[in-house]
């Protein structure tokens, strides 16, 4: 019998590639949507002392009873919908997946959107149908989403609301048709909630199959892991029996727990990075030849001319700038470039190292 791996590993699993992250070194980090504000120091020193007091002997709540109803509170979730915590939405994507996937079952998610829809789906065994948005505003093509869910019937739908990598909002009358439409579970994804300003939490009680799923990650937590589903327990009741017991860790819980009870500090700051959204944006139109879509996230997509993402991507890295080149995913996104929204430092270092890049071009 053959010991070799290449034996045994699923042909689906060779034929990826492992998710790729960048080493920043000490390049301003602007290609990963965090938060870059820090907390203030008698913040810091009141979770220092929740640390020190912190059970690490024990296993951690596996229900996450006071964190759950923290988070409720805090996201405004009604009170008839479930709650499950992952570590990270990433694992709760990975939980719906695993707990859909079956022979001739499918993924579907417009394309471009989170990559981690299609890479998890073909981890789990899903067929992915990734349906285009239109190629001048990233809209949803709502034609070909309709006729790819009657010919796909998908178990799963995901809907990044506002979409990585593109940021912009789709239209609430066209997200609500597609749930009307789709068969199985749609999944709403709403990472970027607090810089959207808009949701379908207060929806949930409308449908029996919709989900909405939410992060800590971009308001400024990403290092703790803590993603999050609301919906129907008809739905998470059964997701509940693939969530492995102990999650979310006891530093997690305890640390998300505090910085909740503190949201007024992440308000502002979200806010403050509404306000540099806007200026950036502006800044970027201002130059010729950028074309810069509008975005309600914490980041913002940026086409350039044919053939120079690269080299602008480069040249800001040569100049101490990490920001995302999303060229080499082909398809819509060519020649397309994404920048996080930083701290105003950064932002101004981001330009004049994009201005720099941009000169060494000609
Ligand atoms: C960043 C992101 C996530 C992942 O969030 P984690 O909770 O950090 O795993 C999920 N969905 C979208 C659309 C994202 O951009």
């Amino acid at each position: 019998m053959s010991k070799h791996a290449a034996d045994w590993i699923r042909p689906e699993i060779q034929g990826l590639s492992a998710y790729h992250v960048p080493d920043p070194g000490e390049m301003i980090k602007l290609d990963a949507m965090e938060n870059p504000f820090g907390w203030p120091e008698v913040m810091v020193e009141e979770w220092l002392e929740l640390m020190a007091q912190a059970p690490l002997n024990r296993y951690p709540d596996p229900q996450a009873g006071p964190l759950k109803q923290r988070l409720r509170h805090s996201m405004a979730i009604p009170e008839t919908a479930e709650l499950m915590l992952g570590n990270g939405s990433d694992e709760l994507i990975q939980i719906m997946a695993l707990a859909l996937a079956g022979p001739e079952r499918v993924v579907l998610a417009p394309e471009p959107s989170f990559v981690m829809y299609r890479m998890i789906g073909l981890f789990a065994g899903l067929r992915y149908v990734g349906v285009p948005l239109r190629a001048d505003d990233f809209s949803l093509d709502m034609p070909a989403m309709l006729a790819a869910i009657e010919e796909h019937q998908p178990a799963l739908v995901f809907l990044s609301y506002p979409n990585n990598p593109t940021g912009n909002l789709f239209s609430r009358a066209e997200v609500e048709t597609i749930i009307e439409a789709a068969p199985g579970l749609v999944v709403v994804d709403e990472a970027y909630a607090p810089f959207a300003e808009a949701s379908f939490i207060g929806d949930l009680g409308r449908y029996e199959h919709l989900v909405v799923m939410r992060t800590v990650s971009k308001i400024g937590l990403a290092g703790l892991r803590l993603g999050l589903l609301a919906g129907p327990s008809s739905w998470l009741h059964e997701f509940e029996k693939l969530r492995l017991p102990y999650n979310i860790n006891v530093l997690t819980q305890l640390s998300v727990d505090f910085a909740l009870q503190h949201e007024q500090v992440f308000a502002e700051q979200t806010a403050h990075l509404r306000q540099e959204r806007a200026a950036l944006e502006q800044a970027l139109a201002a130059r010729s030849g950028v074309e810069v879509y509008p975005s309600r996230a914490n980041f913002i997509l940026l086409r350039v001319p044919a053939g120079r993402a690269t080299a602008l991507f480069e040249g800001l890295k040569q100049r101490g700038v990490l920001i995302k080149n999303l060229h080499n995913a082909g398809g819509l996104l060519r020649d397309c470039l994404r920048v996080t929204v930083g701290a105003p430092q950064e932002n101004a270092a981001f330009l004049s190292a994009f201005d720099a890049a941009w000169a060494d071009l000609a």
